[in-house]
């Protein structure tokens, strides 16, 4: 059995985020701009895309060393063909300890109706869906494609009525643009089994023009809720939760808020990319990868895999979001690799 793996910082390898395509069919205003990502994008050819096989070899490796969840992710994952496949497949790996991996997915829920029968029954257990406002024509122009709310509402009852569970619902809440929905959300989903989630605007890639004035801190969410509908903090569920747990002081569940601007998290952070052709990246924010997909096509052994794996990862000293305000005054630019294609 192998130990797990620890970094320059002393954190473990313990979360993994595989990014399946670079493609999606929403154009989000803070992650795919459609000025940017236009019909003549270069996107990955297919020959680039990590295989199925190849997938799960590195994540039977990552379960080795200490990996405990996988989350697939893109793009938009539910549009990579055969993607229950896979799903099958990762269900299959085990950790040292004998235990399947804590397997999830983040979706933007539009192929939800379709697919969330077969994922169920190839073994996922989880998913997190992505919305931002209940508002159609606030939703429509966040997605840009003008995509109907009610078709990933249905998507929700779908993913429910299949089994999967706790289902999250992330909220991305940017300043002038669905910030009014923040008290609505909550409303709506407050009593449900839904967990809802805001996250902060973050500053991912380059294309997304972000500004600090943009962010809303998430101790300003909890206030706004907090005033028309009670909350009370909840302990986390373990040591290094990205988000922060709230509930309703009436018992009517709970919220979530993912702090990643306000208040960083990188001391606990866990979290290691693969994105779409096989890189991994050790920060959200890194602008290089490592290329396992050119060690694996090259024909490397699993242990020779293993301890590339492991010497990335030992090397690791990756604390971006603690240094942000730093760089952001500097005005530091390295070029960030965009959230479709490393995963988010
Ligand atoms: N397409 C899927 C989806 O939207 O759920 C999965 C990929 S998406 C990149 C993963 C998550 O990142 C989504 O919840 C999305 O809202 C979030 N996200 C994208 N860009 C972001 C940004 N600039 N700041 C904060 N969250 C962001
Ligand atoms: Fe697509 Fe998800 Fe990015 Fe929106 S956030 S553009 S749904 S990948
Ligand atoms: Fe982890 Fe990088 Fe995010 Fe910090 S900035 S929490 S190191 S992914």
């Amino acid at each position: 059995m192998m130990s797990s793996v620890t970094d320059a910082r002393g954190r473990g390898l313990h979360d993994l985020r595989i990014s399946v395509t670079d493609r999606c069919n929403f154009r989000c205003v803070y992650c795919m701009p459609k000025e940017i990502f236009g019909r003549d994008y270069a996107f990955m050819p297919r020959e680039e895309l990590l295989s199925f096989e190849e997938i799960t070899r590195l994540a039977r490796v990552a379960a080795a060393h200490g990996v405990q969840k996988i989350r697939l992710t893109g793009g938009e994952p539910l549009l990579r063909k055969g993607l229950p496949d896979l799903v099958a497949m990762l269900a299959e790996v085990r950790t040292p300890a004998g235990e399947a991996l804590d397997l999830a997915v983040t979706t933007n829920g539009s192929a939800l109706g379709f697919l969330a029968k077969d994922l169920t029954n190839a073994g996922l257990k989880r998913v997190t869906v992505s919305l931002d406002s209940l508002d159609e024509a606030t939703f429509q122009a966040m997605n840009d494609i003008n995509f109907p709310v009610q078709r990933i509402l249905d998507g929700l009852d779908a993913a429910q009525e299949a089994g999967l569970g706790p289902i999250k619902i992330n909220m991305v809440v940017k300043k002038g643009q669905n910030d009014h929905d923040v008290v609505s959300m909550a409303r709506h989903f407050k009593g449900t089994p839904f967990i809802l989630r805001f996250i902060e605007y973050m500053d991912v890639g380059t294309t997304n023009g972000w500004q600090l004035g943009e962010v809303v801190p998430s101790a300003e969410i909890v206030a706004r809720i907090n005033a028309e509908l009670p909350l009370e903090e909840v302990a986390p569920n373990y040591s290094g939760e990205t988000s922060q747990r709230w509930r309703y002081r009436d018992g009517g569940g709970e919220i979530g808020v993912i702090s990643s601007v306000t208040q960083s998290f990188c001391h606990s952070c866990s979290r290691a990319r693969i994105s779409v052709d096989g890189k991994l990246y050790t920060c959200l924010f890194a602008s290089t990868g490592h290329d396992l997909r050119e060690l694996m096509r090259d024909g490397c052994s699993d242990t020779e895999l293993s301890e590339a794996m492991a010497n990335i990862w030992r090397e690791r000293t990756d604390r971006y979001s603690e240094l942000r305000s730093l760089n952001t005054a500097r005005g530091t630019g390295a070029k960030k690799i965009e959230m479709s294609y490393i995963g988010g």
